[in-house]
């Protein structure tokens, strides 16, 4: 099933980047397998996926020990100050800086753990009340104080868009985070080091690639429906 299943989503994005005139190599495919056991992200590495993405500081620390050390980690989901020192040195990216709090704390641990932090701003483009993140007009004013850290570097923005049935819903909502993404570049040209959109999940991942993702977060589409209840 696993393989089928990476199969069917890497045909997808090759679709998607065709359409949209891209290259496959613009965009990063991260299989977020959260509340999965090792053993099926195994599965998935021996299938040739390294780029894996979870959204809780535990379930990282526990499966980076169990798993190959060439496997790229990625922090998506919210995350409190005082784990940011679990992880600060185990992830490759942290998609989910919404608050000068926590990017203070991570400068910090950074430090501390003598590494550099490659960071996302996370955006609620829809301004979904339940939703974790930045509001638009205040990515700019953060992202201004977070390129005085050393030991933080901004490498673009993210967003979850609500879940909906008909994918084409949120396709304004990726435009909206690209234009974003393009003014932060804009004001970053000197250092090129603006270069991540993290968009789109199982159920709008092709749309998001049309509108200029370079990162899509897929779970659903790969391993399968989650179960919380175990
Ligand atoms: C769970 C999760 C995903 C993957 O969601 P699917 O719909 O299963 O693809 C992507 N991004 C974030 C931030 C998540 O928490």
């Amino acid at each position: 099933m696993l393989k089928e299943n990476l199969e069917s989503v890497e045909a997808k994005i090759q679709a998607a980047c065709e359409r949209a005139g891209r290259k496959r190599e613009e965009v990063t495919l991260i299989a977020v397998s959260k509340t999965k056991p090792v053993s099926m992200l195994k599965e998935a590495y021996d299938l040739g996926v390294r780029v894996f993405g979870e959204n809780k500081v535990q379930e990282i620390r526990d499966k980076y020990e169990a798993l190959p050390k060439d496997i790229e980690w990625h922090m998506i989901g919210h995350l409190q100050t005082n784990k940011v020192k679990y992880i600060v040195d185990k992830v490759r990216l942290i998609h989910s800086v919404d608050s000068l709090k926590l990017a203070e704390t991570i400068e910090k641990e950074a430090e501390k753990h003598n590494c550099t932090a490659d960071i996302l701003l996370e955006v609620n483009v829809a301004e979904e009340e339940s939703k974790f993140g930045l509001k638009t007009e205040k990515v700019l004013p953060l992202y201004d104080k977070i390129l005085q850290y050393s030991h933080i570097n901004v490498r673009g923005l993210m967003t979850i868009a609500p879940f909906v049935e008909n994918p084409e819903k949120n396709r304004t909502i990726f435009a909206d985070l690209h234009k974003l993404y393009v003014d932060i570049k804009e004001k970053n040209i000197d250092n090129d080091t603006v270069s991540i959109l993290s968009m789109g999940m199982t159920n709008d991942y092709e749309v998001a690639i049309e509108e200029g993702a370079t990162m899509v977060r897929i779970g659903t589409g790969i391993f399968g429906a989650r179960d919380y209840s175990i």
